[in-house]
């Protein structure tokens, strides 16, 4: 499905990575991928640009380095560039949120890499991309249903499937020593979601899926969203919470992904009162009765997904 733009940051990229090419008298455009730690151990960081947000955990005991979530294809290369300024150990393993190719159309371009883990929806998904087809690399090799876990202490990473939402494969990935979860695009930003349905994606199934993660996990003080922006500066150093935790300054948290359940809970509520009531796509749209505080959010998407939610009401 059609990524989530940002037409300022890639604006800024392109600038910056146009430069030094036209410099040298070449017309090929380079790419950057920005590193930013996120974690005092710095072992833990968040990847920039070339399509969503992605992560890379250095593993020191196994040797490797895992990626939650690659890019758009083509940027396979300065993600490893990336990941080379900060380590020498090789890309062992990539974890895909879900199918979309702003998430994984980079993943056959890991020469090092020997496991790919994602649920099994997404697995399915993936299987039907062109991209992924005639034995092209990249596809999952390890799926799972509801629960999965890799490695321990520190470095623990746990993933958890709540049902269908932006497609029917999306994972929550938590780091429970970091208090840090990746959340995909189950919480884009605050935005009105992608409903993807050609990949399995219900605006009916969203709001239950997203109030079930809220439940269910405890302990996580930052999340970072599948496309919102990161604090530029490191500005946990420093700041601790009353309990002696760090105090992530900036980023969304957990309180944010329950306000984007009730976000999405409220938009479901409005669009199935209108649908009720007889209205149409565009009168629904246009009469969206929402709560004030949901007054900043990016409702570009509103209209795509009540046309959704009413095709999903009306093959019901
Ligand atoms: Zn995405």
């Amino acid at each position: 499905m059609k990524p989530w733009t940002r037409p300022i940051a890639l604006g800024a990229v392109l600038l910056l990575g146009l430069a030094p090419a036209a410099g040298r008298g070449q017309e090929q455009e380079e790419r950057f991928i920005r590193i930013d730690t996120l974690n005092v151990r710095d072992t833990l960081y968040h990847l920039g640009d070339g399509g969503a947000n992605a992560l890379a955990l250095i593993d020191e005991i196994n040797g490797g380095v895992i990626l939650v979530g690659t890019k758009l294809p083509g940027w396979g290369q300065p993600v490893l560039d990336a990941v080379y300024q900060v380590t020498d150990l090789p890309v062992t393993t990539i974890i895909s949120t879900h199918a979309d190719l702003d998430h994984t159309g980079s993943n056959g371009e890991f020469p090092d890499v020997v496991e790919i883990i994602a649920h099994e929806n997404t697995r399915a998904n993936m299987g039907r991309m062109e991209l992924f087809s005639g034995g092209a690399p990249g596809l999952p090799t390890t799926t799972f249903s509801e629960r999965f876990g890799l490695l321990e202490d520190l470095d623990r990473i746990e993933l958890y499937y709540f049902g269908p939402a932006h497609t029917d494969g999306d994972i929550v990935v938590v780091f429970p020593q970091k208090r840090t979860a990746y959340v995909g695009d189950l919480f884009p930003d605050k935005a009105a979601p992608v409903i993807d349905t050609a990949n399995g994606g219900s605006g009916i199934a969203f709001p239950e899926t997203l109030a079930r993660a809220v439940a269910a996990i405890d302990g996580v003080d930052r999340v970072i969203t599948g496309h919102g922006p990161i604090p530029t500066t490191y500005a946990g150093r420093g700041r601790r919470d009353r309990g002696g935790r760090r105090a992530w300054t900036g980023w969304m948290t957990w309180d944010d992904l329950a306000e984007y359940a009730d976000f999405n809970r409220d938009f479901l509520a409005s669009v199935r009162a209108s649908h009720e009531a007889g209205r149409s796509v565009a009168e629904a749209a246009a009469d969206l009765d929402l709560p004030e505080r949901y007054a900043a959010y990016d409702m570009e998407r509103a209209r795509a997904n009540v046309e959704a939610i009413y095709n999903e009401l009306a093959a019901r």
